[in-house]
C-alpha cells in the first residue's frame, strides 16, 4: 500500500529553484496497472524516482504499508529498494559484457540467496518474459524489445510488490512495444505496476487506471480510491506489516554478517573459500549492481574512483600467481585425456589440486628499488605517476600490540583478528593451528590477509604529501564528528558507521563490552534463538577517554640470568600488568564517520593511527636490548639460546 501525501520536490539549481512537484496526493492499490501521462518536463520521472526511493522528497510524506518514511535511514531505503521495488528504464541499463542470465542473476546477488537458487529464479523470470532460449546471449545480440524484456525479468526476479517503469517503450517501435506491454500487463495481475508513458493509446489499452500530470501537479485521475477502498487497503497493509514483524529475527550484525558466513566459509574450506574469495574481490561488480539498481550509469565511474581510493593498489614483498589454483578449485581444469562423450571418465581433480598447491610460484619483489623509484617519481612534479597518485603508504611487518582494560577489569589485547581466531576455535571447532597453517601456505596467507585486513581494527592512516599525517582522500571520505584528526604518533581516531554505530564485536575488542556478553550473543546466533537486545550508548567524551596502550614487541622479552635467554613477560598476569603499566598510552583525539555520499567506506568500525606511530615503533624496537643482542649474535636465537 503506497500513499503520497502532499509531496513536493524542489531542485536547487544555481540561481532559481526548480519546483518539479507541487504537492502530489495519490494512493495506489496493492494490485493495479497505473499509467502516468503528461508532457515532457511535468515531473513524471521525478515522481517515479521518489516512489522508488531513488530520490528524496522535499516535503510531504511517502507512506509505505502504513508507515511514514520521514524518519527512514539509508538502510531502510536500501531495504525498500531491494525487496519491494523493481525498476524498468527506457534505456534498459543492462551490463554489456555479461550474459542475459547473469544480468538477471546479478540483482539477486545482494539478497543472500544461494547461487543455485539465484540461477533457478533468474531462469524462471526469463521464461516469464519469453526469453528462455536466449539466456546465453549478450545484450548486444538482442533486439531492443528483447533487451527491455531482460530488464523486466531483472525487475521481477526478486518478486517485488511494485514495478516502476519509466517510459519502457520509449525507444521501441509499435510492434515490440505491444510485446512489452503484454508482459507488463501479465505481471500486473499480482502486483502494482506504475508506468510512465508518452503514448496515450498504450495507456488506454493496457492500464487499469490513468493519472494525468501537468506542471508538477495531478490534473486527472481516472480511478481514484474510494473512502471505503482506502480503508480496506490500509487494513490489508496493517496486517501485512504485523505479519512481517513477527518473522523478524534479532538483528545482530556480528552474528549474521560475520559469524555465520565464516562458519560456511571454513567448513568446506578449499573450494568454497576460494570461490567466495574470487567473489569477494568483485568490488566493481557490486558497484555495477548498485549502479543498475540506481539507474544511472555515470555512477559507475565515481564508484570505481572511490573504490580505488579505499582499496588501493598493493605491492607486496612476495607475490603468488593464484590463477591456476583458482581455476583448478573451481573445477574448470582441463581434461587430462581426449575422449568421446560415450561413457563416464575420471577427471584428475585431486591430483591437479595438490599439484597446483605445490607448484605455486612465489616471486620476490625488489621493494627497495621500487621504493626508490616511487620516491624519485614523486619528487618529480612532471612525472605521470606522481600526478596519478593520491598517496603512497609503506607498511612494514610490525606486529602492533595494543592492549586495553576490559569493562570487567582484565587486561586484554584489542585486536579483532586475534579474537576472531579465539572465537572460531571455541564455536566452530576450528583449531588455531589450522588457521596458522593456512596462513603459512602462501595462498591462504594472502586470502586471510585480505580477509583480515578489511576486518582489522587497527589500521594505519594513509598519510599525505610533505609529511602531512592524514591524506586529503581520507579527509574527503570521512567527517570528523567529534574532536579532530590525529597528528602526533600517540594520537588515534575512531571510525564509526554512518549511523554512529559500532558493532558488538568491535565494542568487545575496544574493551567496552564484557566477554560474557559476547558469549551470550554468539550462543544466541549459533543456536538461532532470540535474546533481549539492550542498546547501549556511550558519549563522545567516554569514547575519547578509552585507555589504549601499545606494548613494543621487544619490551615483552626480558633477560633471564639463569638460563641466559629471553622470556616473554606476557605469559604471566603480573608480567602483562607490568608491561601495560609501563606502555605508551594512545589518545583518542577524534571520532569520524563516512561523509554523506561516500560509498566506498567500510561499514566496520576501526581505529586509525598515523604512520608516525609505525616509525616510532620501528625506531624503539631497533634500539631495544633484545634486538641489539640478537644483531650482535646473528648465529644464535637469543630467545632459546640455540643456534638457528
Ligand atoms: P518528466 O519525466 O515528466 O519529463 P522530470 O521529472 O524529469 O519530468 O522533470 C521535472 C522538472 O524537474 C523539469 O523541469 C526538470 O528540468 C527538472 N529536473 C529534473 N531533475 C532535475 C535535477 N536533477 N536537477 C534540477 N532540475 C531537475
Ligand atoms: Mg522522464
Amino acid at each position: 500500500m503506497l500513499e503520497l501525501k502532499n509531496i513536493t520536490k524542489v531542485y536547487p539549481t544555481g540561481g532559481e529553484n526548480v519546483e518539479a512537484l507541487k504537492g502530489i496526493d495519490l494512493h495506489f492499490r496493492e494490485n493495479e496497472f497505473v499509467a502516468i501521462l503528461g508532457p515532457s518536463g511535468c515531473g513524471k520521472t521525478t515522481m517515479l524516482n521518489i516512489i522508488g526511493g531513488l530520490d528524496g522528497y522535499t516535503s510531504g510524506d511517502l507512506i509505505i504499508n502504513g508507515k511514514s518514511t520521514k524518519k527512514f535511514k539509508d538502510r531502510d531505503w536500501d531495504a525498500y529498494r531491494n525487496h519491494s521495488i523493481g525498476f524498468v528504464f527506457q534505456s534498459y541499463n543492462l551490463i554489456p559484457h555479461q550474459t542475459v542470465l547473469a544480468n538477471v542473476e546479478l540483482s539477486l546477488t545482494l539478497t543472500g540467496v544461494s547461487k543455485k537458487e539465484r540461477r533457478q529464479r533468474a531462469k524462471e523470470a526469463l521464461e516469464r518474459v519469453g526469453l528462455a532460449d536466449q539466456i546465453r546471449k549478450r545484450p548486444a545480440q538482442l533486439s531492443g524489445g528483447q533487451m527491455q524484456r531482460v530488464a523486466i525479468a531483472r525487475a521481477i526476479v526478486n518478486n517485488p510488490d511494485i514495478i516502476l517503469a519509466d517510459e519502457p517503450t520509449g525507444a521501441l517501435d509499435t510492434e515490440t512495444s505491444v510485446q512489452v506491454m503484454d508482459i507488463l500487463k501479465e505481471i500486473s495481475k499480482d502486483r502494482l505496476v506504475i508506468m510512465v508513458t508518452h503514448n496515450p493509446d498504450l495507456a488506454e489499452k493496457y492500464s487499469t487506471r490513468i493519472v494525468r500530470m501537468l506542471d508538477g501537479k495531478i490534473t486527472h485521475d481516472s480511478m481514484p480510491l474510494t473512502e471505503e477502498e482506502l480503508k480496506q487497503e490500509r487494513e490489508k497493509a496493517q496486517k501485512r506489516t504485523e505479519e512481517s514483524n513477527k518473522k523478524k529475527k534479532p538483528s545482530m550484525s556480528f552474528a549474521t554478517a560475520f559469524g555465520l558466513s565464516l562458519k560456511n566459509l571454513f567448513t568446506k574450506k578449499g573450494r568454497t573459500a576460494l570461490t567466495s574469495f574470487a567473489g569477494s574481490i568483485g568490488i566493481i561488480g557490486i558497484a555495477l549492481i548498485y549502479a543498475v539498481s540506481q539507474g544511472t550509469t555515470t555512477f559507475i565511474d565515481s564508484v570505481q574512483e572511490e573504490t580505488l581510493s579505499s582499496y588501493p593498489l598493493t605491492i607486496e614483498a612476495q607475490n603468488v600467481d593464484t590463477s591456476t589454483l583458482l581455476t583448478t578449485f573451481m573445477g574448470k581444469a582441463h581434461s587430462i585425456s581426449e575422449h568421446e562423450n560415450d561413457a563416464i571418465y575420471q577427471k584428475a581433480m585431486l591430483y591437479e589440486m595438490t599439484n597446483a598447491m605445490n607448484s605455486l610460484e612465489t616471486n620476490e619483489n625488489d621493494l627497495k628499488s621500487f621504493k626508490a623509484f616511487v620516491e624519485s617519481q614523486r619528487a618529480d612534479e612532471n612525472s605521470k605517476l606522481s600526478s596519478a597518485l593520491a598517496g603512497v603508504q609503506y607498511t612494514y611487518d610490525t606486529d602492533l600490540l595494543i592492549y586495553t582494560k576490559n569493562v570487567d577489569g582484565t587486561i586484554m589485547r584489542s585486536d579483532t583478528e586475534a579474537m576472531t581466531m579465539e572465537l572460531m576455535k571455541r564455536y566452530l571447532g576450528m583449531d588455531m593451528s589450522t588457521m596458522v597453517a593456512m596462513r603459512e601456505r602462501s595462498v591462504m596467507g594472502r586470502f586471510s590477509n585480505m580477509m583480515t585486513s578489511s576486518m582489522a581494527l587497527w589500521r594505519e592512516l594513509l598519510s599525505g604529501d610533505n609529511g602531512k599525517p592524514v591524506n586529503d582522500v581520507l579527509e574527503k571520505q570521512y567527517d570528523v564528528i567529534y574532536g579532530r584528526w590525529p597528528s602526533r604518533y600517540d594520537e588515534i581516531i575512531l571510525f564509526v558507521d554512518e549511523n554512529n554505530e559500532i558493532d558488538d564485536m568491535t565494542l568487545y575488542a575496544l574493551g567496552l563490552k564484557s566477554e560474557e556478553e559476547i558469549k551470550t550473543l554468539m550462543d544466541a546466533a549459533i543456536n538461532q534463538t532470540t535474546i533481549d537486545y539492550e542498546v547501549q550508548k556511550w558519549t563522545y567524551e567516554e569514547i575519547c577517554n578509552m585507555d589504549f596502550r601499545t606494548i613494543l614487541n621487544s619490551d615483552c622479552y626480558t633477560y633471564d640470568e639463569k638460563t641466559g635467554t629471553y622470556t616473554d613477560l606476557r605469559e604471566t598476569e603480573a608480567g602483562l600488568k607490568y608491561l601495560y603499566d609501563n606502555a605508551l598510552t594512545l589518545h583518542v583525539v577524534g571520532i569520524a564517520k563516512p561523509s554523506k555520499g561516500s560509498i566506498a567506506s567500510s561499514n566496520r568500525s576501526w581505529i586509525g593511527y598515523t604512520s608516525r606511530l609505525t616509525e616510532y615503533i620501528i625506531q624503539h624496537t631497533n634500539d631495544s636490548d633484545a634486538v641489539k643482542t640478537q644483531k650482535e649474535n646473528p648465529a644464535v636465537d637469543v630467545f632459546t639460546g640455540l643456534p638457528f
